[in-house]
């Protein structure tokens, strides 16, 4: 059985990562077509809910996470992992749209400085979805294990003296900013491709 998504091609920006994903064919696209697999998704991460979404349903994720764009849900699962392993600096963002001339295909943005953190926390988030939406009957993912490897590999990168260092320690995960569309409200310019509000607006028409 085909994978929810496939993720095409990544590059590396200094601050951000872009991943272009395809969903897959006869995958649902929307959030909507498949209720329970959506909510066992936000089960693994209810801080989802919280994040900071600026579309048009709402200023929270929460408030389009039923109706949206599976790689959107995707977007905000990969930036939750990232932030939960405290890794990621004070404001870990994001931003998907859809390339223009397939439905099925999207660009996911990922803004981090640490290239590896943003690939491991988008290949878990990926295969998290994967179990969520076609193999539930499966083991489910151990979110706060895929967070703590994830962690350590990123801090095994980095050197033994980062891992000591007693301020990564303290540092306190649920204090860090979310601000997923931070970066689309500045750039305007190419609103008409953002999935975020778009999905909402074409449900309207
Ligand atoms: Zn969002």
């Amino acid at each position: 059985m085909a994978d929810l998504f496939n993720v095409l091609k990544v590059t590396v920006g200094p601050k951000k990562l872009t991943a272009r994903v395809l969903v897959n064919p006869g995958m649902p696209l929307f959030t909507s077509q498949d209720v329970e697999a959506t909510a066992r998704v936000y089960y693994l991460a209810p801080a989802i809910a919280d994040h900071m979404c600026l579309g048009d349903a709402g200023s929270r994720f929460q408030d389009c996470m039923g109706n949206t764009e599976l790689a959107h849900l995707l977007e905000h699962l990969t930036v939750e992992i990232m932030n939960e392993t405290g890794l990621a600096g004070a404001i870990s963002s994001g931003r998907t749209r859809n390339v223009m001339g397939d439905e099925r295909l999207f660009d996911v943005e990922i803004s981090c400085p640490d290239d590896a953190l943003a690939i491991g926390a988008l290949s878990s988030a990926t295969f998290m979805m994967n179990w969520a939406f076609l193999h539930a009957n499966q083991t489910p993912p151990d979110f706060p294990g895929t967070v703590a490897a994830l962690t350590a590999l990123i801090k095994n990168l980095r050197g033994a003296d980062d891992a000591v260092e007693p301020e990564q320690e303290d540092d306190d995960t649920a204090g860090a900013v979310i601000d997923t569309e931070g970066a689309t409200a500045v750039a305007r310019e190419d609103a008409g491709a953002v999935v975020y509000g778009g999905a909402a607006a074409e449900d309207n028409l």
